[in-house]
């Protein structure tokens, strides 16, 4: 009753508008009516399947679903079996565009058509209730399917152009400029610097001051500019060897200029060639130690695999039926320290509290350089009160250590923590701020203590 000959070889778009066609009005009317009538229902069994599931619990919550989502996903619904005539154009520039924020979002079309099975159930046993003849039930049923798929295969369609797209600009420029392998990219530099600081010399050496090349003509001085400046950018260590650059370039250029080389330039020269291969080599490092995930001040985690692991431990939680929580822990007017004692101390400071904080948690945890001098902590399998104790014990700790600087001195300082525990339908950002907020709390009581985030309190 349905297909046309040539209704699989149709374009998607005269494959919607056949079927469309081909509904009696009597049916369609009936699926609009049930949609206005029940469709509540079925948008709750979508979101309630989905809610179960750990990789949709990653971004769903609770209150945002029923505060928000329910109502969209009923008006899309309403707009998909509507009263009267079907806009098909509109219709497809909707789905593209729901396609687009699933894309952003990264909710794969794997879990969205998960969440359509159950409408498409509950709107079939709605369709038996409602219509009384076989024929009508069978139609209705073909039309109610029809209709959710074509949406999703233009949902479908735009979320995987979407989705290539973000994943491409968020990864090829750093693949691209990373290379191939960082650690065959540091010799190749550390050689073609030599064979600069080599020719350099012998010119120096043979008075062929006019075959001087600079560091920004050689082949290291373009590396730099060109592919060091996306690995490196940013850091104080590239912004230093810049400077360093520069300075070396402008002398070369001097006694190319007058053709005069003055006296003690090439032992200069010799001790800059020295500190420029040790910036070099300290920049290729923190390179690695970065690449392989660690922050090379702290030695913690960096951020990049943060989202990773909250999200393995949501799943984990969800599984298992566990807790676990968050600590942040941000030190207590570091600023201070920084002032008064100087960057560096305050970098050794900072070395000293991620050391007490690595000694003191167990090794099923997991310890990150959140920010400047934050640090978060995921205490797998623990809720509020064993996160309040650990916690509670690094705070200790740390107002208890007097911290030795290489300048002689001895710091002392004091952090303050939020807690937040994960007890199912939050999303990674929610679960964060409430520690922030729990954070925060404690910084306003006075700093040097822990703060347990609640709902009640917040
Ligand atoms: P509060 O108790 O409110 O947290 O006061 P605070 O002074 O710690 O304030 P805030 O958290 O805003 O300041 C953080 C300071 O930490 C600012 C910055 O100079 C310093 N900082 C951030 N990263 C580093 C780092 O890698 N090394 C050093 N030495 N200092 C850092
Ligand atoms: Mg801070
Ligand atoms: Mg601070």
């Amino acid at each position: 009753m349905f297909f046309a000959k040539n209704f699989v070889s149709l374009p998607v778009e005269e494959q919607w508008n056949y079927i469309i066609a081909h509904t009696p009005d009597g049916i369609r009317h009936g699926l609009s009516e049930i949609v206005r009538r029940d469709g509540g229902s079925c948008v709750v069994n979508f979101y309630e399947a989905l809610l179960n599931r750990p990789d949709a619990a990653v971004f769903l919550e609770r209150d945002t679903v029923e505060r928000r989502l329910r109502g969209s996903l009923l008006k899309w619904l309403e707009r998909l079996f509507p009263a009267h005539e079907t806009d098909i154009h509109g219709l497809r520039a909707l789905q593209e565009k729901v396609g687009s924020i699933h894309a952003q979002l990264e909710i794969s079309p794997n879990l969205v058509s998960y969440g359509f099975y159950f409408v498409k159930m509950s709107l079939c046993l709605l369709i038996v209730d409602h219509f009384e003849t076989k024929e009508e039930q069978i139609k209705a049923i073909i039309y109610c399917q029809s209709m959710v798929d074509f949406a999703m295969t233009y949902m479908n369609k735009a979320y995987n152009t979407d989705f290539r797209k973000k994943v491409e600009q968020d990864q090829s420029f750093k693949m691209f400029s990373l290379g191939q392998d960082l650690n065959f990219e540091k010799e190749t530099q550390k050689a073609t610097f030599f064979d600069w600081s080599t020719q350099v010399l012998f010119c120096l050496c043979e008075q062929r001051v006019a075959d001087l090349q600079t560091i920004g003509e050689s082949q290291f001085g373009l590396w730099m500019t060109h592919k060091g400046q996306n690995l490196f950018k940013g850091t104080d260590d590239f912004v230093l060897l810049g400077e360093m650059i520069e300075s070396i370039d402008r002398r070369i250029v001097a006694v190319r200029e007058k053709n005069v080389v003055p006296a003690g330039f090439a032992a200069e020269l010799r001790n800059n060639i020295k500190d420029v291969t040790f910036l070099t080599n300290r920049l290729f490092q923190a390179m690695e130690a970065l690449q392989s995930g660690l922050d090379p001040l702290t030695k913690t985690l960096t951020r990049r695999f943060l989202d990773v692991v909250i999200q393995n431990e949501i799943a984990f939680s969800l599984t298992h039926d566990k807790e676990f929580s968050i600590v942040l822990l941000d030190i207590d007017f570091f600023k201070k320290i920084n002032d008064g004692s100087g960057h560096l101390a305050g970098d050794e400071a900072l070395r000293h509290v991620a050391d007490i904080i690595m000694n003191t948690v167990r090794s099923n945890d997991f310890v990150f350089r959140y920010g400047g001098e934050e640090f978060l902590i995921v205490l797998t399998e623990s809720s509020s009160a064993d996160a309040a104790d650990c916690a509670e014990r690094i705070r200790s700790r740390i107002e208890q250590s007097a911290i030795p600087c290489s300048t002689g001195a001895t710091l002392s300082l004091t952090i303050s923590g939020g807690i937040a525990t994960f007890q199912g339908g939050v999303k990674i950002s929610t679960l964060i701020d409430q520690a922030d907020r729990a954070l925060y709390a404690a910084k306003d009581a006075g700093r040097n203590r822990i703060e347990i985030y609640s709902r009640t309190s917040a």
